[in-house]
């Protein structure tokens, strides 16, 4: 059983250390908000640096680029903290060219370092059944291995740093697409007087089914576990969508790729979070195709 330092024990980060520690580790804990490494069962330490200085392994699950630059590179940074040889495992979703840099960084350092941001949500992260992205050398993500399958189900190597985050956006970019046309389909068949249920029978065996549709369905009814059956309470919200398809913008920018689809998703969930429902699930972005309103909130007993 190995020593762990988890840095970010927020939504995400606290469940991934309690599976971390029912494994067995012994886990380390910093979070900025106090109170959040104690609550998440961790042994709470001062300081970022303090979490990594013993560490066989390190893993960081931070809100965005920005904080991981100033975890792994500010002063009192964990780079500079960390053994050499530590393995460190940077599980938040970032930009790609934050990804790559940090990486960089850590090897300079003889640090091994991989990104492995994830899919599956906190309940996925409370269940140990997350997938990991892998960006970085083999022989790293060989060593994440008994880490990342003490939280999750599927460790996938996607190749070089920072491939970790292109699956990460990529296949975000292409869930809210999907999402925003499943919609789109369901509030033009209620228009024209077509029943969602049997829209949903007819689709789910035709050429336009999608997970969007038969797992994640943004009507109430046919996927009795899908957030539309219970006011769009999340799940995964529809700030978080919005922030992955903002990072697969700039990438998308960045390296010259077309995606005209992904900046037209990126704004109607811009608009969906402006009008105060960032924190809604993303299925619940049919409300405002609708032109209604989202569940009301309900009075206080
Ligand atoms: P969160 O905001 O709940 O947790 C982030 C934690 O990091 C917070 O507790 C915060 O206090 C802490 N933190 C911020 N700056 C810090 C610093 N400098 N030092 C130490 N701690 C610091 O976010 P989350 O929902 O747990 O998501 C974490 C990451 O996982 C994000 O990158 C997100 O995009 C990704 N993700 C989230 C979900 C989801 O459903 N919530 C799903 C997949 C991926």
């Amino acid at each position: 059983m190995a020593n762990v330092g988890f840095i970010g024990l927020g939504h995400m980060g606290k469940p991934m250390a309690r599976n971390l520690m029912k494994a067995g580790h012994r886990v380390a804990g910093f979070d900025i908000v106090a109170g959040a490494a104690a609550a998440a069962g961790t042994r709470a330490v001062e300081s970022a640096s303090e979490a990594v200085r013993k560490a066989d392994a390190v893993i960081t699950m931070l809100p965005s680029g920005t904080e991981v630059r100033q975890v792994y590179l500010g002063e009192g940074g964990l780079l500079l903290a960390a053994r050499p040889g530590t393995l460190v495992i940077d599980c938040s979703t970032i930009d790609v060219t934050t990804a790559r840099q940090v990486n960089i960084a850590a090897a300079a350092r003889g640090l091994q370092m991989i990104d492995a941001p994830v899919s599956g949500g906190v309940k996925g992260a409370e269940d140990g059944t997350l997938t990991f992205m892998v960006g970085g050398e083999e022989s790293a993500c060989e060593a994440a291995r008994p880490f990342l399958g003490s939280m999750g189900r599927n460790v996938i190597h996607a190749g070089a740093a920072g491939n970790g985050q292109v699956a990460k956006i990529c296949n975000n970019l292409m869930l809210g697409v999907a999402m925003i046309g499943v919609c789109e389909a369901f509030v033009l068949a209620e228009k024209l007087g077509l029943a969602d249920q049997k829209l949903f029978d007819i689709v789910a065996k035709s050429s336009g089914q999608s997970w969007a549709l038969t797992s994640y369905c943004p009507v109430p009814g046919p996927v009795p576990t899908s957030p539309a059956n219970r006011a769009y309470q999340p799940g995964f919200t529809a700030a978080m969508m919005l922030k992955d398809l903002i990072l697969a913008q700039q990438a998308a920018h960045a390296a010259r790729a077309p995606a005209p689809l992904g900046a037209a998703a990126a704004a109607t969930y811009s608009l969906f979070a402006a009008m105060g429902h960032g924190d809604l699930d993303f299925s619940g972005i049919i409300t405002m195709l609708r032109g209604g309103r989202p569940a009301e909130p309900q009075p206080a007993p």
